[in-house]
């Protein structure tokens, strides 16, 4: 596993941007999943037999947890709304090949969801991890400093000498929250791909 991704530029009308190629790292553990689950991964295997989790099944941190606990020997339990025949029947995308790797599905039907979800965190035993949708845990900060630590190393490069503001896309925000402390020197823009900036706000000032 390659872990110090490349840096790429690309000109748009005009102006420069760079691009932190932290897709290249792993097939499975996408973009900032690396550095999300970056404990996770160094967690050694006997400290855990199974990882639960749940959300929907486009969900890329769904398919880095299912490569992690196939590479860890964890069984990997998923929790999600009904699924529709045509996502189960897909033999293509994220929900297909983490089952390829092992990741058994459990479906709750739209009413029970929300309070089952609530529960599942009370009756873990000590070899077991809950693990929130899209990989948002305080765990994530140590691989976020990692990210920050490269960028910093990176960026002293002269090319880079105008730069200050970094862009990265949220879904729970964990990223980019955890970039923007890690990096106070630069200006850390984001934007909410689902949800709103109110939701946002809302999971950064989170505990
Ligand atoms: C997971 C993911 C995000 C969101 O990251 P957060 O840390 O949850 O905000 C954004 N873009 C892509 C491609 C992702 O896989």
């Amino acid at each position: 596993m390659n872990t110090l991704s490349p840096i790429s530029s690309i000109t748009l009308e005009g102006r420069d941007f760079f691009i932190k190629r932290d897709e290249l790292i792993d097939p499975y553990l996408s973009g900032n999943k690396y550095r999300k689950l970056y404990s996770l991964l160094q967690t050694p295997k006997n400290k855990y037999n199974k990882i639960i989790s749940y959300g929907g099944t486009q969900s890329n941190a769904m398919l880095a947890l299912a490569a992690i606990c196939r590479e860890k020997e964890w069984e990997f339990i998923y929790y999600t709304q009904t699924l529709s025949p045509i996502v189960k029947e897909q033999k293509y995308g994220n929900y297909y090949e983490s089952l390829y790797l092992g990741m058994k599905t459990i479906e709750l039907e739209r009413s029970l969801y929300k309070e089952y979800i609530s529960g599942l965190r009370l009756n873990l035993d000590d070899k077991s991890l809950l693990i929130d949708q899209g990989g948002a845990d305080v765990s994530a900060k140590a691989g976020l400093e990692v990210l920050a630590s490269e960028l910093r190393e990176q960026l002293k490069d002269e090319k880079f000498s105008k730069l200050k503001a970094i862009a990265t896309p949220s879904g729970t925000g964990t990223t980019a929250l955890y970039l923007a402390l890690s990096l106070p020197e630069y200006t850390v823009y984001t934007t909410p791909c689902i949800g709103s900036v109110e939701y946002l706000k809302e999971q950064m000032q989170a505990p």
